[in-house]
């Protein structure tokens, strides 16, 4: 059996019928941006999460950088990141012009250890942006206690956790702001490219609007500097339908995840460990090995596809030149391996890769880091 990554076409399948009239309905419309869709897809978000505000933008990436910009976030200024996350976290920072400070990771949930903070803290410091990273919330009591105490701005990356709580509480309700992604592959994926600020502040949310319409709330009257983010309708209306189904596609990813937890070999693997308070909603499933490189080769031989990420932080790529080391971000990106995970797995499929994992590991002389 093949056992692909990750295949988008299913999550079409499941819905067809329904995206099908969403993309029609648009068509007929003869209106494709800031329309009906948007509005509706806005107002259905931020219920879902319990935001006062969603604003749809044109990528994750840009969903940060607009809230920044809303913050005034600028040159000078020195902001928080996880050293273990994608690049779009600090590339958001530095697209604004101020200066992204890392932070390690807790090695056993992937995420920014909230006992590091303090070091990273200088008078330039003016916000810290946690990760959800993989789907499990970043430790937020700690974080917004730290982020109050020193009166920084807390803005979560979301892009990865849609819908996934801490405490009972969905992320994207704990700072001043939180950034959505919907690329395709993210738990709540459009056709295309998409993303989501979401915030209770009503200032912040009319600056946004603002910022990702040519700061234009009139047409031809620009009362800044703005650019153009915006979640275009189709986008919005096919997100309206698979919005409809992201609760069921997350249990489903849990129980994929449970039978991994329960399945996998712990000798010969770190699985990874859900906190106390938090549900994961397992956008990828990372475990760590010994000999990774070994046994992605492995897995692959026994049909089952697999991705690493990420090979090497931002602190290690030639985009990030002269920052200072990240050792423990940089040891994950040598052992980490993703399994497939989705909420199109078939039990066949689940079963297929407990077991060629375990078998595979076993081959290569995996041990649990
Ligand atoms: C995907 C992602 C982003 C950026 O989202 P895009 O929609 O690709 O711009 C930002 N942060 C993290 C952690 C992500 O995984």
């Amino acid at each position: 059996m093949h056992v692909p990554f990750l295949e988008l076409r299913r999550g079409y399948e499941e819905l067809k019928p329904e995206i099908d009239g969403a993309v029609s309905r648009v068509l007929a419309s003869g209106w494709y941006i800031l329309g009906a869709e948007l509005r509706a897809f806005e107002e259905e978000f931020a219920q879902a999460i319990g935001a006062r505000h969603a604003i749809g933008v044109g990528n994750g990436l840009d969903a940060l950088v607009l809230l920044l910009r809303a913050h005034d976030i600028g040159p000078g200024h020195e902001v928080i990141v996880p050293s273990n996350t994608f690049i779009a976290t600090w590339l958001a920072v530095s697209q604004v012009g101020a200066t992204p400070v890392p932070v390690e990771p807790d090695p056993s949930s992937y995420n920014l250890d909230p006992s590091r903070l303090k070091l990273a803290l200088t008078s330039r410091t003016r916000a810290v942006m946690p990760v959800h990273l993989y789907g499990q919330p970043a430790d937020m009591d700690p974080i917004v206690e730290f982020a109050r105490a020193n009166g920084l701005v807390l803005i979560e990356d979301a892009a990865q956790a849609h819908l996934a709580r801490y405490g009972g509480k969905p992320v994207g309700t704990f700072g001043q702001g939180a950034g959505f992604s919907f690329y395709p592959g993210k738990n709540l994926g459009a056709l295309g490219d998409g993303g989501m600020v979401t915030t209770d502040d009503d200032a912040v949310a009319s600056r946004v609007r603002l910022l990702r319409n040519y700061g234009s709330r009139v047409k031809y009257e620009h009362l800044e500097q703005g650019t153009n983010s915006r979640l275009d309708e189709l986008q919005a209306a096919v997100l309206r339908v698979k919005l409809g189904a992201l609760e069921r596609g997350n249990s489903r990813r849990r129980a994929v995840a449970t039978r991994y937890l329960e399945g996998l070999d712990r000798s010969l693997l770190t699985l990874p460990s859900v906190r106390p308070e938090r549900e994961h909603v397992w956008h990828l499933f990372v475990v760590r090995s010994t000999a990774r490189d070994a046994l992605a080769a492995a897995l692959k031989e026994r049909g089952v596809e697999t991705v690493v990420h990420y090979p090497r932080p931002p602190s290690a790529q030639l985009a990030y030149p002269g920052v200072a080391p990240q050792p423990l971000a940089e040891a994950m990106g040598r052992s980490v391996l993703s399994l497939p995970i989705s909420p199109w797995m078939t039990d066949d499929e689940v079963r297929t890769v407990i077991d060629a994992t375990n078998a595979a590991a076993a081959a290569v002389g995996s041990r649990a880091p």
